[in-house]
């Protein structure tokens, strides 16, 4: 069955007195911005509680204004900013509601019933929210990993996220990591005149070879097996002594080592873990607890924002079915026995319905 039939909300719903939502996401980047405006697409009430104070995720906080160019449809790329503007102003137009500054804290499963669904009810740093669905979309949850030894400085020269410099024209700037973020990092400080030292501490940068070559063409300089063993002050710059017994001097230290992973919050919800941390889900982006489903960077292998968009667009039309159609009612999702994770949760609810 295609599923592109598009079906507003009614304009005029009570928002703030519905007896409970149908589906509440959790962030507001580019997965729970895509599944938002699926839910509320096909006419459910959508709710998008967001930790920080802005829509985006990850194009907003950590990169509004580098060009993204790997988004189908935009052969001219986009701003972080921009496309975090627009998503936004879809899923406002579809009558999704927001709620800011605002935290998940747990998930609740409850007495209280939607027709014969028992609800979850959704409990953040500000309230609760009854509902039938959450899919959770928080990301990486944005705690990039630090370096004490640069941390000891207390400088604000040292950034753990690209900082928005209009210009860096003449300046030595270390970037930390070789990983796509420091790699696009490094292109950023090279197109704003800076020149670059990539400190990396794998013998190979991990991150897009062709990115690695425009960095060499624009003459940085790539020291790999090398780690920062102590930092100071010298004068208005930054003295960074490596692994390698060299010595650099530098403006300014970008570093961009990864994150650390939200695995407390996913512990405190108790949800089935891979081995690294992320949140395991079943091919419809289904996680260990029924009716709650997980999308974007929480799980996944290809950390993309089209891959982000997709898996929340999925899990939002599977939400949707099981709403309108659940799933001990779906035939394929019940022949489904290759599935071992449904399988297990298909006799879990047959032995809970079946006659006493
Ligand atoms: C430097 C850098 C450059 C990148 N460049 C590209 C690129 O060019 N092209 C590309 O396709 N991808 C790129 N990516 C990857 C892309 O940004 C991510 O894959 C994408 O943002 C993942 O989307 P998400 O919605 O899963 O998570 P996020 O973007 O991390 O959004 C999660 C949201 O959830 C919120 N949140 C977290 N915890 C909670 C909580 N407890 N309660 C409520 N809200 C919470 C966060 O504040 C955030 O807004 C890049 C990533 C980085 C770091």
């Amino acid at each position: 069955m295609a599923d592109f039939k598009v079906t507003q909300l009614q304009t005029g719903l009570d928002f703030e007195n519905l007896a409970h939502w149908d589906v509440v996401i959790i962030g507001a980047g580019p997965a729970g911005l895509a599944a938002s405006l699926t839910t509320a697409h096909r006419a459910l009430t959508t709710l998008v509680i967001e930790a920080k104070d802005r829509p985006g995720g990850q194009p907003q906080f950590l990169y509004a204004d580098k060009r993204i160019v790997d988004i189908p449809g935009f052969p001219d790329g986009i701003t972080g900013d921009d496309l975090s503007q627009r998503t936004y102003r879809q899923a406002l137009d579809a009558l999704v509601q927001f709620r800011f500054n605002e935290e998940l804290v747990t998930i609740e499963d409850t007495e209280e019933r939607a027709t014969e669904e028992p609800l979850k009810r959704v409990v953040t740093t500000k309230g609760s929210y009854l509902c039938r669905k959450v899919i959770i979309a928080c990301g990486l949850l944005h705690y990039p990993r630090r370096l004490a030894v640069l941390d000891q400085l207390q400088s604000k020269n040292v950034h753990y996220k690209i900082p928005k410099i209009g210009d860096y024209e003449g300046n030595r700037v270390a970037v930390v990591g070789g990983g796509d973020s420091a790699l696009d990092a490094a292109l950023m400080v090279q197109a704003r005149g800076g020149q670059v030292d990539l400190l990396v501490r794998e013998p190979t940068p991990i991150g897009k070879p062709d990115s690695l070559a425009h960095i060499h063409e624009a003459g940085g300089h790539v020291l790999t097996s090398t780690e920062i063993t102590a930092a100071r002050f010298a004068g208005d710059e930054i003295e960074l002594d490596l692994t390698s017994g060299k010595v650099l001097r530098c403006s300014w230290v970008v570093v961009q080592i990864g994150f650390l992973s939200a695995k407390e919050t996913f512990e405190r919800l108790a949800l089935v873990l891979n081995e690294d941390g992320s949140i395991a889900v079943d091919p419809y982006f289904e996680t260990s607890r029924q009716g709650i489903f997980a999308v974007g960077d929480v799980h996944g292998d290809i950390k993309l924002i089209a891959v982000a968009w997709a898996e929340g667009i999925q899990a939002a039309i599977h939400a949707f079915k099981e709403i309108t159609s659940p799933y001990w009612l779906n035939e394929k999702r019940l022949k489904d026995h290759k599935i071992a994770l449904i399988g297990e949760k298909i006799a879990r609810a047959a032995s809970k319905v079946r006659p006493t």
